[in-house]
């Protein structure tokens, strides 16, 4: 054993001599790329040829080292080439190939020492001997863009831009978001170093040098609207590809603005998109996933130093969906809010109703909403339900009202409000529901934003939609014209009874009537129109029956093609059925009638049920029936004076 390792040791130092010997002149010198390479062990020459460190060389010029004990041999790797060198062996292996070296790699004080210059050319770099300086020194060699070219890849136009090495990138963004810069770390060499495509993703790409030293090709993309695109290389990183997805709509933007209580961000899309959002916890965050849009990839900006998002992230998520991710710090309350194509998400301290006060003053009721913060609200009136809703999106029930979800009132405008929580589509409200017991007009005292909601809600007695509202009753037929008859029942009787009985309700409702028959007689269909159009009316409701075979019935309402005259037909069709129960025909198209067509207000015609179904004619004849037709027409005509026909 012992003599063994004495033998070892003489043989090291044998092969030191030489070493040795050179200590006395300046040691070796290696510089890859400009840079001094310091190594434990210096370079030796042997026979003229300089053996350096495998390992600082090989990784100074991008390969890998794997040492072989088993064989004795080393491994240089990179993505191109595979280098095999055996201690000792003048055959060296390239890709597979031999070589034959005129000094073999060999082990110096535990280290492999190989031939610099044949790795380094190997590994395409160059290499010079500087004899003064005793110095080796080794460039890389420049990678080269040897090929530009516009293809489909995986179905996606693509701009492929090939080198002769791999090669290293940047995109950036230049001027505006329409052209995009790749610069690649290399040399142009090639005659194809323009596209010219002008299709829906590309207008062209121009190649050119912007450096020499480093060498810099800069490829210029000048994209059409509306394409969003997307980098990568291959596996061997020769190629990169840009690849481009044509989308109608975009992301274009994304902006940040800090307020003193609240952090908005606005996003803006070419077009309206759709989104949905949810929030996750642990830790929190907003997701929102913006629909079939794509992501031209924006410069984020930085995130201003606020009280509520700590970051903000964005992705194309799924190929027709950009997400937008929003880090958020402890008990940050949000609102999505969208208009055209700017989604605007505001961030702000959680704020709650503290309490909700009547003070009550004979005719007029004063109520005030006080808040822990300014909030954002908006009146619903619905008094023909005989409510009023204020709704303030995003706020919280205060410690307060905790247990009052009901608070009683009965001060003879106000019976009592309610308090409920409402999730809409996009956010939760606060609903603070305020129950009338009387119509009553509402004044507005204070606007949005405020931390105190006030308004007068002063006793009225009439319901407020048709307060002064001119509506002319047209009873069909009359007089010598008794419109259908089936038995003793004639048609022109049935119209003027439900006439007379909308008449009287819409006059207790703060209407005023005029009606163009108000007995049995007859009148002229153009004077009919021609009376409406003369008092400047609001309204027109004509009054009939139909007949036909004795299959038909139901309720329908015709009116004159005119968009207005469309949905008073379509408010008084649905108020009717949904009063008296009958088959709904729904609205009809008539352009040929005569009172609808030349009343120049809005105007239908509504035909109440077939007196020649025996179904329809048992209830038609009836009091009660009638009542509910007439109170029917009344809601028709309110939720078509209050817009709330869909
Ligand atoms: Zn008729």
């Amino acid at each position: 054993m012992h003599k063994k390792i004495f033998f070892a040791t003489l043989f090291l130092l044998i092969l030191s001599i030489p070493v040795l010997c050179m200590a006395s002149a300046k040691p070796i010198e290696i510089y890859i790329n400009g840079e001094k390479i310091e190594s434990d062990v210096a370079p030796i020459i042997v026979n003229d040829r300089t053996l350096a460190p495998v390992r600082v060389i090989s990784e100074n010029l991008g390969a890998e080292v794997y040492w072989d004990n088993d064989n004795r041999q080393v491994q240089i790797i990179t993505s191109s080439k595979t280098i095999i060198l055996k201690i000792d062996d003048v055959k060296a292996l390239v890709n597979g190939q031999e070589v034959v070296l005129d000094v073999p790699a060999k082990i110096v004080n535990d280290r492999t020492l190989v031939p610099l210059r044949f790795l380094s050319e190997s590994l395409g770099a160059d290499v010079s001997w500087d004899n003064d300086l005793r110095r080796v020194i080794i460039n890389r060699a420049d990678a080269k863009v040897v090929d530009l070219a516009y293809e489909v890849i995986e179905g996606k136009p693509t701009v492929v831009i090939t080198g002769d090495s791999p090669l290293e990138y940047s995109a950036v963004e230049i001027q505006d978001d329409r052209r995009l810069a790749i610069d690649v770390k290399g040399r142009l060499d090639t005659q194809n170093n323009a596209l010219y495509v002008y299709d829906s993703c590309l207008e062209k790409a121009i190649a050119g040098e912007i450096s020499i030293e480093p060498p810099i090709t800069r490829i210029v993309l000048e994209l059409s609207s509306n394409a969003a695109y997307k980098t990568y290389s291959s596996p061997d990183k020769k190629s990169i590809f840009v690849s481009f997805t044509y989308f109608d709509n975009i992301l274009e933007d994304l902006t940040f603005e800090n307020k003193k209580r609240q952090f908005i961000a606005e996003i803006t899309t070419t077009n309206a998109a759709n989104a949905d959002y949810f929030f996750l916890s642990n830790p929190d965050r907003l997701v929102l996933d913006i629909k079939n849009i794509g992501l031209s990839e924006i410069d984020i900006p930085h995130v201003p130093d606020n009280n509520f998002v700590k970051d903000v992230r964005i992705g194309q998520f799924a190929d027709d969906t950009v997400r937008v991710v929003f880090d958020l710090k402890n008990d940050t309350s949000y609102q999505v809010f969208q208009a055209d194509n700017v989604f605007s998400v505001v961030f702000s301290q959680p704020f709650t109703i503290e309490d909700v006060k009547v003070t009550s003053q004979g005719d007029v009721s004063l109520v005030e909403i006080l808040s822990s913060d300014e909030v954002f609200y908006e009146l619903k009136d619905d008094t023909y339900k005989k409510q009023l809703k204020v709704i303030v999106p995003g706020a919280a029930i205060g410690k307060n009202l905790l247990d009052r979800n009901v608070i009683k009132i009965a001060d003879g405008i106000i019976d009592y409000i309610e308090l409920a929580k409402v999730k809409d589509a996009k956010t939760y409200n606060l609903e603070i529901v305020i129950n009338l017991s009387s119509f009553v007009s509402c004044e507005m005292l204070s606007s949005s934003p405020t931390s105190n909601v006030k308004f007068a809600l002063h006793k009225s007695s009439s319901l407020l939609p048709l307060s002064n509202k001119l509506i002319v009753i047209d009873p069909g037929h009359g007089g010598s014209d008794p419109g259908a008859i089936v038995g003793s029942v004639k048609e022109k009787d049935l119209n003027l009874d439900i006439a007379l009985k909308l008449k009287s309700l819409l006059e207790s409702n703060g209407a005023k009537v005029f009606m163009t028959r108000e007995d049995d007689t007859f009148v002229n269909l153009y004077a009919r129109a021609g009376m409406a159009n003369e008092i400047n009316a609001d309204l027109f409701i004509s009054i009939h029956h139909n007949s036909a075979t004795s299959s038909a019935t139901g309720t329908e309402t015709l009116y004159y093609p005119d968009p207005q005259k469309k949905l008073l037909a379509q408010a008084l069709q649905k108020a009717i059925v949904s009063h008296t129960g009958f088959h709904n025909r729904g609205i009809v198209e008539r352009p040929g009638i005569v009172v609808t067509r030349e009343t120049k207000m809005p105007s239908a015609l509504v035909e109440v049920g077939f007196l020649t179904n025996s179904n329809d004619l048992a209830l038609i004849v009836t009091d009660e029936f009638k009542q509910k037709v007439a109170q029917g027409i009344l809601q028709g005509i309110v939720d078509y004076l209050c817009g709330s026909v869909n």
